[in-house]
């Protein structure tokens, strides 16, 4: 990526998206990164070999690619401080705030941005997130396939045309992390019941969990069809199943997401 690239915060995301930049051959000192905090800056600076500083504004000032990568508490904060600089040099703006919507951070911004608005999730932390972008109208081609080849550094990346659909993606990817980690609590619980070390239950579900998203992720069959496939007439999985149906899992899950995306709305 050809593109001068500005990271206000450099924390977890941050760290997370530059490292994996960097592993796909961007040149570090392409980058750079802003906090208040000198340490901080220093040990990413020195871990992943890219420009740092504690002047937000005058990171932005020959950016063309400027990703917020603050808590949204104080976003409005930074960005009305960053304003003047962005108004000069007009870089393309990401978001990867969770609940700031895009004409938001746009107006706190001065107005008239290319703004991209990405909703990651936490597994971005170890290179296998999924993010949903959205982009308003200022957002030219070019830029889109900037945007996406960024996040990719992390993860897969789906667009939405619609910036309601976020709160979709919020629902299926930004906070699903955890229903599969509340899956494996269930599991290693079951398992203990049956009779199973915890620490042998845990592994072996994670484990299962990966394997089957790995299958699923490479298998030219849907999912119902992988699930079909391992569920012998009379067998032990088709009465697990059986049993997960009978409960309304489904439906549970559903109900679940609805409240998800529904919350999602109420806070953007
Ligand atoms: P973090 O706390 O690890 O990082 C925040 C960074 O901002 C730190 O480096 C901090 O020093 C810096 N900072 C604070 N004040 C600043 C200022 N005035 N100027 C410049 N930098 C400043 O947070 P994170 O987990 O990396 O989250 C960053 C953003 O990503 C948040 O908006 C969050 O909603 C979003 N997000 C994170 C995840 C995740 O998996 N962690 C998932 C989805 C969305």
């Amino acid at each position: 990526m050809a593109s001068k690239i500005t990271f206000i915060g450099a924390g977890n995301m941050a760290g997370a998206i530059i490292g994996g930049l960097t592993q796909s051959g961007a040149a570090p000192e392409s980058i750079t990164a802003t906090a208040p905090n000198q340490d901080e800056l220093t040990a990413i600076g020195e871990r992943l070999g890219i420009h740092t500083t504690t002047d937000n504004a005058a990171a932005v000032a020959d950016a063309d690619v400027v990703v917020l990568a603050v808590k949204p508490q104080i976003m409005r904060e930074v960005c009305q401080k960053l304003a003047d600089s962005v108004q000069k040099a007009r870089p393309l703006i990401i978001s990867i705030a969770a609940g700031l919507d895009a004409t938001t951070i746009d107006e706190w911004l001065g107005g008239g941005n290319a703004l991209v608005r990405c909703m990651p999730n936490t597994p971005s932390l170890v290179g296998q997130g999924a993010s949903g972008l959205y982009a308003n109208a200022r957002v030219s081609d070019a830029q889109r396939q900037i945007a996406t080849r960024l996040m990719q550094a992390v993860g897969i990346v789906e667009w939405v045309e619609d910036e309601a659909l976020l709160e979709a993606v919020t629902a299926v990817s930004g906070s699903a992390p955890a229903y599969f980690f509340l899956m494996f609590e269930a599991m290693e619980d079951a398992g203990v019941t049956l009779g199973l070390p915890a620490e042998t239950a845990r592994r072996l579900a994670i484990q299962t969990a990966l394997g089957a998203a790995t299958m699923a992720s490479q298998s030219e069959h849907d999912p119902a069809t992988l699930k079909q496939n391992v569920m012998s007439p009379g067998g032990t999985t088709e009465r697990a199943i059986a049993h997960m149906e009978d409960a309304n899992l489904r439906q549970t899950i559903a109900e679940a997401m609805q409240a998800c995306a529904e919350r999602a709305r109420q806070m953007a």
